[in-house]
């Protein structure tokens, strides 16, 4: 025992140890025999998710590069006897697992890629692969955790075909590749799944996902209804003046004080002109270049930077905003200015209300209510908004840092000491196991 016993009310005297010995199963108040048998399947499959996430986090792959670990979840899925696709949008892997009754089909979303980031932490486990990304030989971790959710939507898979012939409809495992962004000059991830016909092919009625969150101890849920994540665009912005001799600007139209000024202005754009009552929004020059020596003015300076917005009609009064801003502060500096918007911004993450509602008892029953609440907005992005823009969807956070730890120093996903309590994938396996299981079974009498 580790000594972890979630705030909720334990029904009885002591958990119950996980079949792996390193968690506690959560008995919920109020909890059912079916609540408890589904409790025993999970802790029954959980050594085996464990030794999964272990395997894929020693062996990170890159956005489309997703080959060994296509090939573990593919054989899996086979092997559970679910009707299996692979090179989906290049290495991403569909199950269907056929339920024994009739039914809807209910879509369940895990990712695969790692990240370009070399490994800091001290896990046995610990990643040491490289890879190239952008030309250069870097670190591979899987710094965002994607590697519990394969091993857990793998664990579910388990769960859920141990149970196929009672089951009311048909759940479509998707094991999407590329969420963090296909290589540049690829096609990929969701966007691309969509395009092949996978929905078209499925027919899925509803769509759930989940991520786990560093900073939110073991045990706890979050959730938002509506727009939960943010949609993101990738903005340039070119200024062109006339260079000259650093000494004598008055004969030069300076595009590095042109700059200074727009960025300074850009500032205005959610200060001023976006209801913040409604929704947050953020603008971020991210890079600047121009010049090359003292004594120059350049002829002229680039910049990059990220937009993220909750609602199409803010983003479009921001783009608005910005660009009115761009080309009047050159204008006043007799520089001209050009903003280009990237193609492939990814679209705001929103939850689907009526079923978020629908989807919130079972999280409670799964993980206990006093641990499932609302979040605040997220201003990072996600690759499965693009699945949650086709049919209704409940995207969910989960919590993965050790509970006895300062949860606001917890390096972030994406750090190179991110970390991943494993006490938080039995919980997490049963909140999204209760809330497929839920859906089917009220699906026929709702
Ligand atoms: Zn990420
Ligand atoms: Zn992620």
């Amino acid at each position: 025992m580790l000594g972890f016993v979630m705030n909720c009310t334990v029904a009885s005297a002591a958990p119950t140890a996980g079949t792996g010995g390193t968690t506690a199963g959560a008995v919920v108040a109020g909890s059912t025999a079916d609540d408890q048998s589904l409790q025993a399947l999970i802790n029954g499959v959980e050594p085996k998710v464990i030794a999964w996430r272990r395997d894929f986090h020693q062996n990170p792959e890159l956005g489309n590069r997703e080959t060994r670990t296509a090939k573990v979840i593919a054989e899996h899925l086979k092997r559970l006897g679910l009707e299996v696709q692979t090179g989906v949008a290049h290495t991403g892997v569909v199950g269907l697992l056929k339920g024994g009754k009739p039914g809807p089909t209910v879509a369940v979303r895990s990712d695969m890629d790692a990240l370009p980031v070399t490994e800091k932490t001290d896990v046995p486990f610990k990643s040491h692969a490289t890879s190239t990304y952008r030309g250069e030989t870097v670190g591979v971790m899987h710094a965002c955790g994607h590697d519990s959710h394969m091993a857990m939507l793998m664990g579910i898979a388990q769960v859920l075909a141990g149970m196929r012939a009672t089951l009311p409809g048909n759940v479509l495992f998707i094991f999407q590749p590329a969420e963090e962004g296909p290589p540049a000059g690829e096609e990929g991830g969701a966007d691309l799944m969509l395009k092949e016909g996978l929905f078209d092919k499925y027919r899925p009625e509803v769509i759930f996902g989940m991520h786990v969150w560093a900073g939110l101890p073991v045990g706890e849920i979050r959730y938002r209804s509506g727009p939960l994540m943010a949609a993101v665009d990738s903005f340039d912005i070119s200024v062109k003046g006339r260079q000259g001799h650093g000494s004598s600007p008055w004969k030069a139209v300076d595009p590095i004080v042109t700059s200074a000024q727009i960025i300074t202005a850009l500032q205005t754009v959610v200060s001023r002109n976006v209801n913040i009552t409604e929704y947050p929004a953020v603008v971020t020059v991210g890079a600047i270049k121009g010049g090359i020596r003292s004594n120059i003015i350049p002829d002229h300076v680039d910049m990059v930077g990220t937009l993220r917005t909750f609602a199409p009609e803010q983003r479009n009064l921001i783009l608005d905003r910005m660009r009115r801003i761009t080309e009047h502060t050159a204008e006043a500096n007799g520089a001209t200015a050009e903003l280009t918007v990237e193609p492939g911004s990814a679209p705001v993450l929103y939850n689907d209300p009526a079923l978020m509602s629908k989807v919130l008892p079972s999280l409670q029953r799964a993980a206990g209510a006093e641990h499932v609440k609302e979040f605040a907005y997220v201003t990072a992005s996600e690759d499965y908004a693009y699945f949650a823009q086709k049919i209704p969807s409940v995207f969910f956070f989960t919590g993965v840092t050790p509970p006895e730890q300062n949860a606001d120093a917890a390096p972030s996903n994406h750090s190179d000491y991110f970390y991943l309590d494993e006490r938080a994938l039995p919980v997490s396996m049963r909140a999204m196991t209760q809330v497929v299981l839920d859906y089917l079974q009220g699906a026929g009498h709702s």
